[in-house]
């Protein structure tokens, strides 16, 4: 039920768990935490690593005391159960199949046991009781069916980021970098482009985070029905389930609209439509406090 995620320069696992702490108030059936970025004393790029707790936050912190990560960007989540007991197992982050790519989510995905079977019948294998761990899976299978070459066909989003730049406007923040693809292995279904594909297949209600290992830095955010916001600071953005979670490091705050898709890099934000189609990102000044 409260979801914080962060990309910047700083360790992000004390800016989530602090958000997150300010969101309890949404939920403490159980709480997790998924981060990557930056390095390893010993000079190698930091894994994905995840971490969840049956409970309340501080059970989270706990096992993050015992045993901690780290990371210059992750997602972290405190969840109110819908679709399982409030066990590890069905805390969230929830992963794919791949163990990859994980993904925190607010709402109800109506339409997953249709999903479910379906995939099972593909061969997928799941963790959990949750709604949420099919959005995982949905995503690896449009990353799966693209890489066979199949799946639905999709603007790229490459070419639409330089035809359809908008005007460069100061409460604009866009991907500068000219080719912000670069760094993705598999740069023919950018992991955006795949929850594009992935949450047109959803019916219910979602707000959603997403990372994942493939591709560094870079968290995904979409939503339709429960609310999100993203918080732009200075070269670090946030994503969080409400303004509370992030306020104490940025007032710049844009609402996420239903249907909307923000991918958030070291670079900036670009928001688009579930088609792919850009969209301006007007920040709003947030001048009251929580
Ligand atoms: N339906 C999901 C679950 O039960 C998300 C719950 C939430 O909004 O926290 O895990």
């Amino acid at each position: 039920c409260g979801i914080v995620g962060y990309i910047g320069p700083k360790a992000c696992v004390p800016v989530i768990m602090e958000g997150l702490a300010r969101l309890e108030y949404r939920g403490y059936d159980s709480a997790g935490i998924a981060v990557a970025g930056g390095l390893t004393p010993d000079g190698k790029p930091n894994p994905l690593q995840l971490r969840r707790a049956p409970g309340k936050l501080r059970n989270l912190a706990a096992i993050l005391q015992k045993d901690p990560v780290h990371g210059t960007y992750g997602i972290g989540h405190t969840r109110w159960a819908t679709h399982g007991r409030p066990t590890e197992e069905n805390a969230h982050p929830h992963r794919d199949g791949t163990g990859s790519l994980v993904v925190v989510h607010n709402g109800i995905v109506e339409n997953y046991l249709a999903l479910k079977n379906a995939l099972i019948a593909k061969g997928h294998k799941f963790m959990s009781e949750t709604d949420t761990e099919i959005i995982a899976h949905v995503i690896q299978d449009e990353l799966e069916l693209a890489s066979k070459g199949l799946g639905a066909p999709g603007p790229d989003s490459r070419t639409r980021a330089t035809t359809d730049a908008p005007d460069s406007n100061e409460s604009q923040t866009v991907l500068d970098d000219p080719n912000p693809y670069s760094l993705i292995p598999n740069p023919s279904l950018p992991l955006e482009e795949a929850v594009r594909r992935a949450v047109k297949r959803l019916t219910g209600a979602f707000a959603i985070g997403v990372l994942s290992a493939h591709e560094p830095d870079k968290l995904v955010a979409a939503r339709m029905g429960p609310p999100a916001v993203l918080g732009i600071g200075d070269g670090e953005y946030f994503v969080a389930s409400d303004v509370p979670g992030i306020l104490h490091h940025t007032r710049d705050i844009y609402f996420l609209q239903d249907g909307e898709v923000a991918t958030l890099t070291t670079s900036g934000i670009l928001l688009t439509d579930f088609e792919g189609g850009l969209k301006p990102l007007k920040t709003q000044r947030i001048t009251w406090d929580p």
